[in-house]
């Protein structure tokens, strides 16, 4: 059975590669299904399935990908990890060691000196772990460790009774092992209630599409990313994988990193987990086992994904993506302010001063460490520097520092530092000594806030240009003569209006021409879902607004809402139809402005797509 998540949708190439791989493998029959514990034996030799968990939560599943089956050994990875999070890595290490035994899963041997397991993979290193988590809240042991697990599979799961009594009645040999730890010290209280708990929690039921959610969690820094809930602590994660890599697969361990390159867990139920650390999760389920007590299928299966997806970890060494996507300055793209002629003449000259840098992709040292060098070599020509976080995926705690070291360095240099679109990182970079004052909603904002700060340093304290203007310092009307100007005067209806009120309404006919006055107003998208749309424009005392479709005659494609107070005077196209039959030279005058304004708003467009194509 293949499950497409797009039922009625062309096939996906991998779910047919899936598909294929599982055809290929279901026909071996090597290996005998474990019955050191009487109830596994029941196990059906012919189960399979293969299933991949992306990071992200999408799920490829083939075969019997939702068969149950009891984890056993795998879940010796997870519950080292609890412990970690109970006791901390320096208690566990002085308790129990992180390295490959070469003995038998169930030998009863110890390190000489201390009697500490070798690791934890390992029954005498998994039953000291179980024997370390501890037991809060009222919880028992195994009830934490089947919440811990839960969430990491995201969704309930319990426990095989039948599976854990049959353990339970002849575990002798664990029991031994149980001993032997509370004789070194290892652990702390008699055995006998530790071995219950562990034996409980081989018999913990899962299906191959649980193994691979859980390695998408351990791939997601311990988030389960369906269910989004941080099932492990982020800071125990490597050292999980760690354990997992170096000691998971029994005694095939060293050959399993060398041919299938991921940390990987198996048990004796027939499951097998394996992870592609910051990428996806992989669970195979097939109880016939080989002499190591691998999974026979699963471990053919594991190789061919890693050679045919190329997922072993050392291959090819993941150079990291380019992370700098774009880099612009303010001479080549403005804000949506609109500006006076002699602002925006001054912005053309000096706009150079403020540089943006788009950046993309996941931020780590390696990717990072170029923005490094680029913002170091742009420093000596620059003011401001806008980092644009738009389209970066995440951002590790490595290069936040290095972004707040950055800054400050700058800083000693001149140089403001501006990150825009870092909502989402707003707490971990005010941690890091960034303050709310240098994180920008969008690029937009952060270009504007730029270009004033910069106007404000080139012209001086008086610079801004929103104060009340008179008709005959409206741009449309530069070139108009003192009649023109008196007859305009008398003929143009005047608006006021508060702020927040609406001028134009998306929609509506568009048969009016506005000479902004006094105040700001700005134009704004209407929003889809309803709420504030997009602003794409702002305009200051002297501007026109409304031309487009006045000239068109198209019905709005925005609004345009005041910001303050405003004053403008209107052309409606009755006086525009009078103006033409009683004063054509000052149409025409009027249309030159108009084609003036239409031009500049044409060749800025023109600036910034030459910009964005880099
Ligand atoms: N419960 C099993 C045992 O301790 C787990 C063994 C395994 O999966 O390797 O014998």
């Amino acid at each position: 059975m293949l499950t497409s998540s797009n039922p009625g949708i062309t096939a996906s190439p991998i779910e047919t590669y899936l598909k294929e791989l599982h055809a290929r493998h279901a026909s071996l029959h090597t290996g005998r299904v474990a019955d050191y514990i009487p109830e596994l034996a029941k196990a059906d030799p012919n189960l399979f399935g293969i299933c991949i968990a992306t990071r992200d939560g999408h799920v490829y599943e083939v075969g019997d990908s939702r068969a149950p089956f009891t984890i056993q050994s795998i879940s010796k990875a997870l519950t080292y990890g609890l412990a970690l999070e109970d006791r901390g890595e320096e208690f566990m290490l002085s308790r129990i060691g992180v390295e490959p035994s070469g003995d038998a899963f169930n030998a009863i041997s110890l390190k000489p000196d201390s009697g500490a397991p070798f690791n934890p993979m390992i029954n005498a290193g998994a039953i000291a772990a179980c024997g370390q988590i501890l037991a809060t809240g009222n919880r028992s042991r195994i009830a934490r460790i089947l919440e811990y697990l839960s969430s990491c599979a995201g969704r309930a799961l319990d426990i095989d009774a039948a599976v854990y009594r049959s353990e339970s009645d002849t575990g002798h040999r664990n029991r031994a092992i149980g001993w032997m730890l509370r004789n070194f010290g290892i652990i702390d209280e008699e055995p006998t209630a530790i071995l219950e708990t562990y034996f409980q929690q081989c018999a913990i039921r899962v299906s191959c599409r649980d193994l691979a959610i859980i390695g998408a969690t351990l791939a997601n820094d311990g988030r389960n990313p369906l269910t989004r809930e941080q099932a492990i602590a982020p800071e125990c994660v490597d050292n999980v994988l760690s354990v997992m890599a170096s000691s998971g697969m029994y005694d095939f361990s060293g050959e399993w990193l060398y041919r299938v390159g991921l940390p990987a867990k198996s048990g004796v139920g027939g499951g097998i987990l394996a992870v592609l650390p910051g990428q996806l999760g992989i669970g195979v389920f097939s109880p016939p086992l080989d002499q190591q007590g691998n999974s026979a299928r699963g471990i053919r299966v594991c190789a061919d994904l890693s050679r045919e997806l190329s997922l072993h970890l050392f291959a090819g060494g993941a150079a990291p993506q380019p992370t700098v996507r774009l880099w612009y300055d303010a001479s080549q793209v403005s804000s949506r302010r609109r500006r006076s002629n002699h602002h925006q003449q001054t912005l053309r000259g000096s706009g150079h001063r403020i540089r943006l840098v788009e950046l993309q992709g996941e931020l780590v040292f390696s990717s990072f460490e170029p923005v490094v060098r680029l913002a170091l070599k742009q420093a000596p020509y620059c003011q401001y520097l806008i980092l644009n976080l738009r389209n970066v995926a995440s951002v590790d705690r490595v290069t936040l520092r290095l972004i707040a070291q950055l800054r400050s360095g700058l800083a000693e240099q001149g140089v403001v530092l501006l990150i825009c679109y870092a909502s989402r990182l707003a707490d971990k970079l005010r941690r890091q000594g960034i303050d709310a004052a240098a994180l920008f909603a969008d690029d937009d904002a952060a270009l504007e806030h730029c270009e004033d700060r910069l106007l404000r340093d080139l012209l001086g304290p008086g610079w801004d240009d929103a104060q009340e203007v008179g008709l005959r310092d409206a741009v449309l009307l530069a070139g108009l003569d003192a009649d023109d100007l008196a007859w305009l005067d008398a003929a143009m209806p005047a608006v006021e209006v508060a702020a927040g009120d609406f001028l134009i309404r998306a929609g509506d006919d568009s048969d009016r021409l506005y000479l902004l006055l006094k105040g700001s107003v700005m134009v704004r998208l209407p929003s889809a879902t309803g709420g504030t749309g997009k602003r794409i424009n702002v305009f200051h005392p002297g501007m026109c607004f409304g031309e487009m479709g006045f000239l068109d005659g198209s019905a709005r494609s925005a609004d345009v809402v005041a910001m303050t107070a405003v004053a403008a005077r209107v052309i409606d196209r009755g006086l525009f139809d009078r103006l033409k039959g009683e004063r054509p030279r000052t149409t025409i005058r009027l249309l030159e402005g108009l084609s003036r304004q239409l031009s500049a708003n044409l060749r800025r467009s023109n600036a910034e797509a030459a910009a964005f194509k880099g």
